[in-house]
């Protein structure tokens, strides 16, 4: 096992980045070419000439600014998805290094993975496909074991069944809120694919985590995602009130703040809660 001095060391810190970097790259692949049934790994990266992208300009981050945010071989400007997804990732993982040890970091770099894809699936194609979030459920209770063994314990997660009832209350939570949603307003207005990944999101956090997701997540994507949201579609005359958002990000967004920002304080608020509940 790698000793925790170097886990600790800032240089540590540098690795993760650059890994967090070349991850987020391949979340992109993984985000453009899982909706059109393209495998992740074959063909290599072209661009959109058609052109082979040699390595060496293939550097996350590094080879975007180097080349301005152009193509190298055609000069067309790069889709600024490529280095927000590289940025994003590399940053994320960062933060989750500073407050983690390495087998927290283990479990959550890859639910940090499978949101951020399934975020970028659901705002491209308004839908999640099912390894994010039935995968995702399955791997966070099998995260849920491994910590509850391994772990300091700096999240205290308590085990499998902490998870699997995350999981439940999660997705049921989400699946009323859309069953009276629907009934309110005559259409669906909560996809299965958001219950799905709320229970994803259930099993990696637990109750706690589960239900700030839903209302935590809502707050802040409403301040953050949804004029974000509004400038990618404005040019498009159906963005109205009454148009579809995609809700996975909402929820992703939730999930991810809970876990770096928010969970002393949320957990130390439902204690309070508990007790109150008797
Ligand atoms: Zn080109």
């Amino acid at each position: 096992m790698m000793p925790l001095e170097f886990w600790n060391h800032p240089l540590c810190g540098l690795i993760i980045f650059g890994l967090g970097a070349c991850l987020g790259s391949f979340f992109n692949v993984c985000i453009i070419r899982i909706p059109k049934n393209i495998s992740i790994i074959f063909p290599r990266s072209r661009c959109d000439c058609g052109r082979p992208i040699p390595f060496f300009y293939n550097i996350p981050i590094i080879s975007w600014i180097l080349l301005g945010g152009r193509a190298r071989c055609c000069g067309r400007k790069l889709e600024l998805q490529y280095i927000f997804s590289e940025i994003l990732t590399a940053i994320l993982f960062l933060l989750l290094w500073q407050r983690s040890d390495p087998w927290e970091f283990l479990v959550y770099g890859i639910f940090f993975g499978l949101l951020i894809v399934a975020s970028g699936i659901d705002w491209v194609t308004m839908t999640i496909p099912d390894f994010c979030t039935v995968g995702g459920a399955i791997l966070g209770i099998l995260g849920g074991v491994f910590l509850a063994h391994f772990s300091s314990g700096n999240y205290i997660f308590c085990g499998g069944i902490a998870s699997i009832r995350g999981m439940l209350l999660g997705s049921s939570i989400l699946l009323w809120i859309a069953v009276f949603a629907e009934f309110v307003l005559n259409k669906e207005a909560i996809g299965f694919g958001d219950v799905k990944l709320m229970g994803c999101i259930g099993a990696f956090l637990g109750t706690r985590g589960a239900i700030f997701s839903i209302f935590g997540g809502t707050c802040l994507g409403m301040v953050t995602l949804l004029p974000i949201w509004w400038l990618c579609n404005r040019r498009k005359n159906e963005v109205k009130f009454g148009s579809s958002l995609p809700f996975g990000p909402f929820l992703a967004l939730g999930a991810v703040s809970y876990l770096l920002f928010f969970k002393t304080i949320i957990d130390e608020y439902f204690s309070h809660l508990e007790i109150l509940l008797g």
